[in-house]
């Protein structure tokens, strides 16, 4: 992937902030909270992403064709569009808002800057229920919405920056960090704190929707408990380190909401609906 061009032409205007920044009395904490990129530079990193993805489909990211599966599409745009528009996002004008479907047998979801969020086949197979998807959806938007993936970025450019204030580096071997930043960039991981953040927005978002809040625990659940049952590691688990705390925190959110748990008839119908959009991902419309 032709990465390295893409993410230095957004990054390197931007470190002169932080040698500003350096100059200035910014404490530590200040800088670890900064975030270097605009708003404009998330979406411009989030369209070089994407655009990288599609160029790369037959490969790495073998993305489901949109016309062919215009069914499934739809389907999934209708849940995504339902978080979406729930009312408590803070970009939702400001963002290219776009989701795909990558047609692999992979248990994973995750999101790029700027309003870009990639799903896998496997993952939606393997869900039980549509409001278990619409929470998948709903924590990697909250991840966009909330800028993590800038604001983490941030944080290492600014920190290898400040240490070259000091230990005056070769431009080719500092380029060669942002390349590597850039090129984790898919599959980044956020902190604990993001992590946290990152559900507890996702639940917000869903309690404002038909979904079921509670399920933003349930996904995570049925993903730990499938791990231990087959001894396989699923991918979006080594990115999301999960346990009985993180599932407690979430219903504990939910009960703080007054969110009522779905009736056993609501459960069916959200069991339903998710088997309806399997079906279609296993049926061309042409
Ligand atoms: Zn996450």
């Amino acid at each position: 992937m032709k990465r390295l061009n893409n993410v230095c032409r957004v990054l390197v205007p931007s470190l002169f902030l932080v040698i500003l920044l350096a100059g200035c009395s910014a404490t530590k904490g200040a800088l670890q909270n900064f975030n270097l990129f605009s708003l404009e530079d998330d979406k411009q990193m989030g369209y070089e992403m994407a655009l990288q993805i599609k160029q790369n489909s037959d490969n790495e990211y073998p993305l489901l064709d949109t016309v062919r599966y215009a069914g499934a599409y739809t389907h999934l745009r209708g849940i995504f569009n339902t978080v979406l528009n729930s009312g408590g996002l803070t970009y939702r004008n400001d963002f290219n808002w776009r989701i795909y479907i990558i047609n692999k047998d992979v248990k994973n979801a995750f999101a790029v800057p700027g309003g870009y969020i990639f799903i896998y086949k496997g993952l939606i197979d393997y869900l039980d229920n549509e409001s278990q998807l619409a929470g998948v959806i709903a924590h990697e938007i909250a991840h966009v919405d909330r800028r993590h993936s800038s604001k983490q970025i941030s944080k290492q450019y600014g920190t290898q920056l400040l240490i070259s204030l000091f230990l005056p580096q070769d431009a080719n071997e500092y380029l060669a960090a942002l390349a590597a930043v850039g090129n984790s960039l898919v599959q980044l991981s956020f902190s604990r704190t993001d992590e946290y953040e990152a559900d507890a927005v996702g639940t917000s978002l869903m309690a404002k929707t038909k979904y079921d809040p509670y399920e933003t625990a349930g996904f995570f659940k049925k993903m730990m408990d499938g791990q231990a049952a087959t001894g396989q590691a699923f991918d979006f688990l080594s990115t999301h380190p999960s346990d009985d705390k993180r599932i407690a925190s979430i219903q504990a959110l939910c009960t703080s909401l007054g969110v009522q748990p779905f009736t056993d008839a609501q459960k069916r119908i959200h069991v339903t609906n998710l088997n309806a959009l399997k079906t279609k991902l296993k049926t061309p419309s042409r």
